[in-house]
């Protein structure tokens, strides 16, 4: 699958310049234009399929809605995921807490991809989730279980903000 160039607002078509700001997967460009974050500038055929090679955000960022820039981490404990996912569940999006009305909404973290594959605990790979669809979950990842995430974590010191929506800085490919 091909990288795509996120722009800054302000591309220019017929020239090609613009601020790039940084590459995504071609799912993360679909779910930033669902959003509406961001428009296709550029399109190709694959597979015949028709997918984006470099968007414009619709709204312009400024230096100012880079969150935790400069900062090499963000304070990570499991209260800090829920507190990024808004304490909702990641699978199926309902409210979790650690005092639930019912046992089945008790706020738990999951592994994306289970320990027991070798998943880390990390930013990257951990999310929010009810104790019910965490326990329906088990040590399998997401695609094994047929559940699908509602939202992608994202690492804080590594995200900016465009209109209420965060939006993951992918971290720089090795070498
Ligand atoms: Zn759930």
């Amino acid at each position: 699958m091909p990288v795509v160039k996120v722009y800054n607002l302000g591309y220019d078509v017929t020239t090609g310049i613009g601020e790039l700001l940084h590459t995504t997967t071609v799912r993360h460009a679909f779910g930033m234009i669902r959003r509406e974050v961001a428009n296709p500038v550029e399109l190709t055929i694959l597979e015949d399929r028709i997918i984006p090679l470099a968007l414009e955000l619709t709204r312009e960022l400024s230096g100012a809605w880079v969150e935790g820039a400069g900062q090499r981490s963000v304070g990570f404990s499991f209260r800090a995921v829920h507190e990024r996912d808004h304490w909702n569940c990641a699978y199926c999006g309902r409210s979790v807490s650690k005092t639930p009305a019912c046992e089945a909404l008790l706020a738990t973290v999951d592994h994306i991809v289970p320990r027991s594959h070798g998943g880390e605990s990390s930013w990257l790979n951990l999310v929010s989730s009810c104790k019910e669809c965490n326990n329906r979950k088990g040590a399998r990842t997401p695609m094994e279980a047929g559940m699908d995430l509602r939202f992608e974590p994202y690492d804080p010191a590594h995200a900016y903000r465009v209109g209420g929506q965060v939006e993951a800085l992918p971290v720089p490919a090795a070498g």
